[in-house]
């Protein structure tokens, strides 16, 4: 037995430490194994407790060994996946909900909570936690962390954290927000003295430290849902339509889709997809209309304003609001039945932020690559998504995505090829940011920022300087 594994089972136990080959390699890959090499790491250690993982961390720091923080691994972007090695720190232990607080809105979290588990304990307090559209065995924690895509995005924004403790490459532990003032009367502010050192943490796939503990805020739980769903031929109308129900802050969330996602979601055998093509336009948005009993009457309201707002634009889909289909309600009710997003083959998407308005030139841009690179334009979907805090279309959320045969090789080369033209093109086209890149895709966008990226550099070396934390995720 090694004398690290040694040292691992000391801090954690025996039975938390493995460096058994066939448990590293159910480590080695994901669901982008097409794109991102898998690779095991060389131990998987089981924490149950934040001082576990402050004498983990201290080991490695000392040792110089790479840490990979793993919540739920299902990340669909290899970003738990090692690049070189190390240590595959697997939170899963760490998994109680240590609050659920009704007055401040909020809860407090270990990384090993499932969505599944904290919207469950939430409804028995007629409350709700943020629902990203994923498997419910995702960490909240990680898919905070990384800012996602939520069902209530438009009301309620992406930004679900105020504060968390992490545990630093060198094993100390920062409270972030208000949780950093010692008599502070709780961790539900994530506004402190100075700089929002909770946002330093976000949006960086594990590589400046390890959350061991998060507050983020819930939302009252809504148990009366509406739909409004229209189709369009006309990507400027469906964007001027979308950018109108955010002037009025109508709904819950909202999205406009290519047909082909909207097909993907509830045509039941995957031969069907394709027979939806043109039934309701090339593009359809929908809006969902949460509320309660109380709030019954904005809803009606907001119901009124919907529909007045898609009658007095140029919508198709046979001249009518069409109902929502039942497997779409499903699938924007919780828990989100995912398998369907995986009828047509494994799942592909290159997703980034950018301006709304510019939809329709984005998505030219996006087809003229596409076609370049010899791909099917019929299997190219494409949607966009609006925030809460881009009510007015200030950034917005773009996916360009394909289902595809993993064991094609002449297929999976077209997508690896468009892929790197396109991680070009994004910032050609105007994009502020890649949503979840996969390792090493940042690298066509860093050397184009600037002081932006020196600086981000700069704090990444202060706080990691022996580049332990998830290595070649970020900064290749
Ligand atoms: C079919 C499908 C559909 C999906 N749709 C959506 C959607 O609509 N909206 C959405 O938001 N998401 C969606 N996702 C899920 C999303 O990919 C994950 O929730 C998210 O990426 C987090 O993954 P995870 O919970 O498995 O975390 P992991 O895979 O464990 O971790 C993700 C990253 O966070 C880091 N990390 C993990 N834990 C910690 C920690 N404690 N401290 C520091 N860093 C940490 C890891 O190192 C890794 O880089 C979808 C996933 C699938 C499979």
């Amino acid at each position: 037995m090694s004398r690290l594994v040694r040292h691992l089972e000391d801090i954690v136990g025996e039975e938390n430490v493995t460096d058994d080959e066939e448990v590293l390699w159910t480590y080695a890959r994901d669901q982008q194994w097409p794109f991102v090499p898998p690779m095991r790491p060389d131990y998987v250690v089981r924490p149950k407790s934040r001082e576990e993982v402050q004498a983990v961390m201290r080991l490695a720091y000392r040792e110089r060994i790479p840490v990979i923080p793993y919540s739920a691994g299902i990340n669909v972007r290899g970003l738990c996946i090692p690049t070189q090695g190390g240590i595959m720190l697997d939170m899963r232990k760490m998994n109680r909900i240590l609050e659920i607080n009704t007055e401040m809105m909020a809860c407090v979290i270990e990384p090993g909570v499932t969505i599944a588990q904290l919207a469950s304990e939430c409804m028995k307090h007629g409350v709700r936690p943020a629902v990203p559209g994923c498997p419910a065995t995702a960490s909240a924690v990680a898919n905070y962390s990384l800012r996602g895509l939520y069902h209530h995005q438009w009301k309620d924004g992406i930004e679900n954290v105020l504060s968390m403790e992490v545990v630093l490459p060198n094993g100390e532990v920062l409270y972030t927000g208000s949780w950093g003032f010692p008599n502070s009367p709780g961790p539900y502010s994530r506004y402190g003295q100075g700089p929002d050192l909770t946002g330093l943490f976000q949006n960086q796939p594990g590589t400046m430290g390890v959350i061991t503990k998060m507050c983020a805020k819930l939302f009252p739980y809504c148990d009366i849902k509406d739909w409004v769903v229209a189709g369009y031929d006309d990507l400027n109308e469906l964007v001027r339509v979308i950018l109108e129900f955010g002037k009025y802050e109508i709904g819950t969330s909202c999205m406009g889709m290519h047909w082909l996602g909207f097909a993907m979601i509830f045509s039941g055998r995957a031969e069907d997809v394709m027979e939806f093509k043109g039934t309701w336009g090339e593009y359809v948005v929908w809006l969902a209309i949460e509320g309660t009993e109380e709030t019954k009457g904005r809803m009606e309201w907001e119901r009124e304003m919907a529909e007045n707002i898609v009658r007095n634009s140029n919508y198709v889909a046979g001249g009518e609001i069409f109902p929502m289909p039942e497997d779409l309600v499903n699938e924007m009710t919780y828990p989100r039945d995912v398998a369907s997003w995986f009828r047509l083959g494994s799942y592909y998407a290159v997703p980034f932020f950018a301006q709304m308005k510019l939809a329709p030139v984005y998505h030219e841009e996006t087809k003229k690559l596409w076609l370049k690179h010899g791909l099917d334009y019929d299997t190219c979907g494409w949607f966009i998504a609006p925030f809460d805090y881009c009510k007015h279309g200030q950034s917005c959320y773009y996916e360009v995505e394909t289902w595809f045969d993993p064991t094609n090789e002449e297929e999976r080369q077209k997508l690896i090829n468009f892929t790197d033209e396109y991680h070009q093109k994004i910032i050609e086209m105007g994009a502020y940011a890649y949503f979840r890149p996969n390792p090493g895709n940042m690298s066509a966008a860093l050397p184009l920022m600037g002081n932006y990226a020196k600086l981000w550099k700069a704090i990444k070396d202060l706080i990691d300087p022996h580049d332990i934390m998830n290595p070649g995720k970020v900064f290749v």
